[in-house]
């Protein structure tokens, strides 16, 4: 049997952590699961589920287009949980700061992110996010 680590970069298998949640058969609990489980939708290019994953406010009618575009020549490397505020089982908002690494075009470049996330119907969604300057 071969095992694949997750593409969000947790050390646990792909089955064990995100898979569930892209399969629709488990949801996330905390935002930083949620979060990671994006990461690794962008990763495995699962549309479908990044637009299910973003708040219903946020759903605008270019959302997927403008997501596939995002996929294009971009290989995500690196996930780095920087900090976070509430997002847990108790929370009804939460946020997470992150930093992820990607080649576009040879060039590595990283985003720097404050995600902010909601709750819709009882299920963690992303909300939108703060891209921070990096010096
Ligand atoms: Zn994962």
């Amino acid at each position: 049997m071969t095992v694949s680590l997750c593409p969000c970069l947790s050390n646990k298998t792909y089955q064990t952590c995100c898979k569930p949640f892209h399969d629709g058969v488990a949801f996330p609990k905390t935002a930083i699961e949620l979060m990671r489980s994006r990461y690794s939708a962008y990763v495995l290019q699962l549309t479908d589920y990044l637009v299910l994953s973003t708040h219903p406010d946020k759903q605008n009618r270019g959302l997927k287009e403008s997501i596939l575009q995002s996929m294009k020549d971009t290989q995500w490397i690196n996930l780095k949980i920087l900090k976070s505020s509430l997002g847990l089982e108790i929370d009804k908002i939460g946020k997470v700061e992150f930093q992820a690494d990607y080649i576009n075009s040879n060039n590595h470049e990283t985003l720097h992110e404050i995600s902010r996330f909601k709750r819709h119907k009882s299920n963690w969604v992303y909300y939108d996010g703060i891209i921070m300057n990096n010096p």
